[in-house]
């Protein structure tokens, strides 16, 4: 247990621990990367290692095992703690919930501070709480960390945020997690120092996949590595039985859009998909899938089939690639986006599935 379970991007985690080494860890840092690089995972392994009791020899680390590590781990499983507090607080009688504002806190000193559902964005009165605590010493770690998962902050809030920036006491961290730094105030930035989790090349991802997923095929490893755009954590909890399955069905459709002649095995698919949650979900993901297809045809009929991503379904693909031109992919990249809007309106998910393939013209 400790940084060497950290995969992939060693260079940044070996200049943080060295950071750490030199008493000269900043008090403020953006952790910068995309969904899944594993931000969250680094804020709380750095959490730990800040505040471990009983850290190895050697650069800076944690030893999973003190107090201080067991009670911040207990946050690991931030979607679960995180939907505790979300019960937590329904429970609670109309007028207490109101002023209610939502954090995640396994540590005394360390306090993760989760967008505020439902308009999910940091509101002022979480960063008024971080602002009450973090000039208190701490009292069972080293420092007092504060963990922002997202860096979707209400203007006030953000603005808040700035005054503790400007003057952070000696013993408190903050991490702000971002998929886009852009979106934090210019002078937000400027008083952090950015840390950046770079996406994995898929062969790194591959590699990775085949100590954590051997039980699946070096073909499924390969398409799951495309699909996940070089984020570990979106490898790790890919669901490739319901990617699977949607892309039968996309398909079907798409077959059935370019031969158009009999609809039948078309609707017998769309049948399947019907409105309600549910539904709804198994239909996005189903347009998603439709979309990354459509995607490598155009790479197929762009002569780059190295950038294909569903690998897998290469002899399907192609064949489906010498029947249409970039005419008919584009018009179906149209279709699928009418289709995006429908839902968006509730208007019936078969029915608009079903016309989406008929309207299109069948390829020569
Ligand atoms: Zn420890």
């Amino acid at each position: 247990m400790g940084f060497q379970d950290f995969y992939g991007n060693s260079e940044t985690v070996g200049r943080a621990r060295e950071m750490l080494a030199a008493e000269r860890f900043p008090h403020a840092v953006v952790l910068a990367g995309p969904r899944g690089a594993g931000k969250y995972t680094l804020a709380q392994m750095l959490a730990k290692a800040i505040n471990c009791l009983d850290p190895p020899a050697g650069l800076p680390d944690f030893c999973g095992r003190c107090a201080n590590c067991l009670r911040i781990a207990q946050a690991d499983d931030l979607d679960a703690r995180f939907a505790e507090a979300v019960e937590a607080r329904e429970a609670l009688r109309e007028a207490d919930r109101k002023d209610t504002r939502l954090f995640v806190q396994t540590h005394p000193d360390v306090l993760i501070v989760p967008p505020d559902p439902p308009q999910r964005l940091v509101k002022v009165g979480q960063v008024r709480r971080v602002i009450e605590t973090i000039y208190f010493r701490p009292g069972e770690g080293r420092e007092r960390v504060y963990i922002f998962p997202s860096s979707a902050f209400m203007k006030e809030a953000a603005n808040a945020l700035l005054k503790v920036l400007e003057e952070p006491p000696e013993y408190a961290t903050l991490f702000i997690l971002t998929e886009n730094p852009g979106e934090l105030l210019p002078t937000i930035r400027s008083r952090c120092v950015t840390f950046v989790l770079a996406p994995l090349p898929a062969s790194e991802l591959e590699a990775h996949l085949a100590t954590q997923r051997p039980q699946w095929s070096a073909k499924q490893r390969a398409l799951v590595a495309r699909l996940a755009e070089g984020a570990v954590g979106r490898a790790l909890a890919f669901d490739l039985a319901a990617y699977t399955r949607a892309r039968e069905d996309a398909l079907a459709i798409l077959r059935s859009a370019a031969s158009g002649d009999d609809h039948t095995p078309l609707f017998r698919v769309t049948e399947t998909y019907r409105g309600g949650g549910d539904g709804k979900e198994k239909t996005e993901q189903l347009l998603r899938t439709l979309y990354s297809l459509l995607e490598d045809l155009l790479f197929l009929r762009s002569g780059a089939s190295q950038l294909v991503r569903n690998t897998d379904a290469a002899a399907e693909l192609a064949a489906l690639a010498s029947r249409v031109d970039f005419e008919w992919i584009a018009a179906a990249a149209q279709g699928l986006n009418e289709v995006e809007r429908g839902m968006r309106r509730n208007l019936l998910q078969s029915l608009s599935l079903d016309s989406f393939a008929v309207a299109l013209e069948p390829a020569k």
